[in-house]
């Protein structure tokens, strides 16, 4: 049994999930949606399995698929990306991770990574040879600053993560931020490796942000997308790729020996998915806006503050109010079992696990679901 991944247990999310099946609570623990998927992209799915092919495809994604990311990008974000030499499809953004972990960092180089983190990141670059290195964002305000990355350099720093928007806590990097970033990872000559999974669930108008769209910053990001989230089906696991050649090089290079291809008829429909009207998009994001203000009202009525949520389909819940004493993973599994609605406790995104003051909610549900999870949550109380 190897260190890294024998020593990691079992992951906090599969853990809740476990404990919701057994005790027939709501999960809104697990980030994962209810009921969204465009009823297009299972069309072509059925479509594209039935026509085939069933075969290997193209190692880089299928055509249509790498066209449609670069179109998509083009679109909603006005950046031009040439499909050819900037996109690789990957079996979801898990796979995109590792393949640029992989493909970037050699044993002993130092990853920055930002907390609360996502938990796959640190044992993914652990597993590449590489150490991860936590710059923390703390409650209530979450800010990064130019200072606090400054502070994780070492010589032998060579990329750094980030989560934009961010899971668990549904910020959106700022300009500010951007720019901090920008100048750090300038004057040490780093690489970015962006996970950008959530780049169309932003509401109230917030703007997505990548170091990718910067000028500066283009030629030093790889940009990770996953089609779990934009189109609700993270059971497909279809992820991509954007980044200049020579950074897609070596991710790509890693890419052909981890999974090689991605089932193209999950590319097929994915790429009808991307190219759906703007109609499609802004529902979506108006859809998420309206279950998140009401799972919102419902976690306020039984007594917790909660976090504005700008974009991800997560709510953060600050349970101070409720048993202090009792840290964050012991109150979800009381959740979970006096209550009947299952929360994730943010201390798992802490390498310290010393944040104990928050818990996480997936919004991304059936209204029905939600009107039931704020129904007992208030009985609880
Ligand atoms: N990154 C982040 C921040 C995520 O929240 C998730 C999904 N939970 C992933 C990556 C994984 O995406 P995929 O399912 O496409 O591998
Ligand atoms: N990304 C999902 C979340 O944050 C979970 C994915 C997983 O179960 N590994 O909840």
């Amino acid at each position: 049994v190897n260190s890294v991944f024998g020593a990691a247990g079992t992951s906090i999310f599969e853990e809740m999930s476990r404990l919701s099946a057994e005790t027939g609570s709501i999960n809104l623990g697990q980030g994962f949606p209810e009921a969204l998927e465009p009823e297009e992209l299972i069309e072509a799915a059925i479509a594209a399995l039935r026509e085939g092919p069933h075969q290997y495809p193209p190692m880089m994604g299928i055509p249509a698929l790498r066209k449609a990311v670069a179109e998509n990008t083009q679109r909603f974000f006005g950046q031009g990306v040439d499909w050819e030499q900037e996109v690789l499809v990957t079996s979801g953004a898990t796979e995109a991770l590792t393949d640029a972990f992989f493909g970037l960092l050699d044993t002993g180089d130092e990853a920055i990574v930002i907390e609360p983190v996502y938990d796959a990141y640190n044992l993914l670059i652990r597993r590449a040879g590489a150490v991860p290195v936590p710059v923390r964002l703390e409650p209530p305000h979450w800010q990064l600053t130019a200072d606090k990355l400054e502070a994780a350099i070492t010589p032998r720093t060579k990329i750094i993560v980030l989560n934009t928007p961010m899971n668990p806590i549904g910020k959106i990097f700022d300009d500010n931020e951007l720019v901090a970033l920008r100048d750090v990872v300038l004057k040490h000559g780093l690489t970015i490796v962006s996970d950008e999974v959530y780049e169309h669930l932003v509401f109230d108008g917030a703007r997505h942000r990548s170091p990718f769209f910067l000028p500066e910053l283009r030629d030093r990001t790889v940009r990770i997308g996953s089609a779990g989230k934009t189109f609700s089906v993270t059971g497909w696991k279809v992820g991509y790729v954007t980044a200049e050649p020579h950074l897609l090089r070596p991710i790509a290079r890693a890419h052909q020996f981890i999974t090689f291809t991605t089932p193209p008829a999950l590319q097929a429909a994915i790429a009808v998915g991307l190219a759906l009207p703007d109609s499609y998009f802004d529902g979506l994001k108006a859809g998420l806006a309206e279950r998140r203000d009401l799972l919102v009202a419902g976690l306020r009525a039984a007594g917790f503050a909660v976090d504005p949520a700008e974009a991800t389909y997560f709510a953060v819940a600050d349970r101070s109010g409720f048993a202090p004493e009792e840290d964050d993973l012991a109150f979800s599994r009381r959740l979970t079992l006096e209550a009947g609605v299952t929360p994730v406790p943010i201390s798992s995104f802490y390498g310290k696990r010393d944040v104990t003051s928050r818990i996480r909610f997936c919004f991304a549900k059936r209204t029905e679901t939600l009107n039931e999870a704020v129904r007992r949550l208030a009985a609880w109380r």
